[in-house]
């Protein structure tokens, strides 16, 4: 009895593997044609200055809209790109127009000062030495300052091999490009990685900025990142604030820059051109 139901269970789970398995080769099958086919945008999330309330710049973040599967979550299909190698044709797309989406800014908002764009850079593209020459003939074809680049990289991305790392991201920020280690505090050596690694600032994770009105270690850590970042001459960008109490209290312990929810949610080009705070 046990062994047939054994049997079953075998049979159950291998199907339902397997069909795991067919899904993300079907996704990377469609992901393939998915740019050429105009089924990928990229949508911007405002970033604010936590001392005047002034926009500075918007992180890019891409969507994908398949025409049967509907909307595809970034946290899906931005891991079957790296894990195909799709990642390494898709990323310099996506820097080559987020770049000229941020020239169109400069030149259509009315801004006090320009805005910055800030672009994820998956591990893959920082392991595939070519990012230094992709990221300058972007700023060259599209004529964007260097200085309104940030590129987001992943503590995962960094960690393991901090010396290719660390001469790639000096390289980039040497062609004036800024550097900013994305999800900051969820891998588990961050604070004694920024002696080593250059960066420009780190990007608090929001799963720390979620709690930090009630649970005190979160309070505590975030405080502490804030502070060991700026004795570090680094800036600190808070993600995921949803509520004004967390908007307050992160401005009240000294981080500079914050994004969420309760601040803007990611809109497309046209909505961000006419975006007013
Ligand atoms: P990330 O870079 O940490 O981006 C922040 C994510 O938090 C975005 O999710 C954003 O929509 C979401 N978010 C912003 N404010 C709030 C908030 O107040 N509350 C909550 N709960 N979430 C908020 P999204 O767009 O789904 O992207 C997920 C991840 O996918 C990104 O995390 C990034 O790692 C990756 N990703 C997105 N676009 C790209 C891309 O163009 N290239 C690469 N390599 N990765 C990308
Ligand atoms: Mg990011
Ligand atoms: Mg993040
Ligand atoms: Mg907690």
């Amino acid at each position: 009895q046990a062994k047939v139901a054994g049997k079953n269970c075998f049979r159950f789970y291998s199907r339902a593997m397997n069909q795991a398995v067919e899904r993300r080769v079907h996704l990377e099958q469609e992901l393939r044609g998915a740019w050429d086919r105009g089924e990928l945008s990229l949508v911007y999330q405002p970033v604010f200055r936590l001392v005047d309330g002034a926009m500075i710049g918007a992180e890019a973040l891409l969507r994908w809209r398949h025409p049967e599967l509907g909307f595809v979550a970034p946290s899906v299909f931005i891991d079957v790109a790296e894990q195909s190698g799709l990642i390494e044709v898709l990323g310099p797309q996506v820097l080559h127009a987020a770049c000229s989406d941020a020239v169109a800014w400069q030149k259509v908002r009315k801004d006090p000062e320009p805005l910055f764009v800030a672009v994820n850079v998956s591990p893959r593209q920082l392991r595939n030495g070519d990012l230094p020459n992709v990221v300058s003939a972007c700023l060259r074809d599209t004529g964007l300052a260097a200085d309104l680049l940030h590129l987001e990289l992943t503590e995962t991305a960094v960690i393991g091999d901090e010396l290719h790392a660390s001469a790639l991201l000096s390289e980039l920020r040497g062609m004036g490009v800024r550097v900013w280690l994305d999800d900051f505090g969820t891998g588990f050596s961050g604070l004694s990685h920024l002696r080593r690694v250059p960066v420009d600032g780190v990007k608090i994770d929001r799963s720390f900025v979620a709690d930090v009105l009630r649970d005190p270690d979160d309070l505590a850590l975030t405080t502490a990142i804030i502070a060991m970042a700026h004795s570090l001459g680094i800036l600190v960008v808070a993600e995921g604030v949803e509520k004004e109490g967390q908007y307050a209290i992160l401005r009240e312990r000294g981080c500079d820059f914050a994004q969420g929810y309760w601040l803007g949610h990611p809109v497309t080009v046209d909505e961000f051109l006419q975006l007013r705070r």
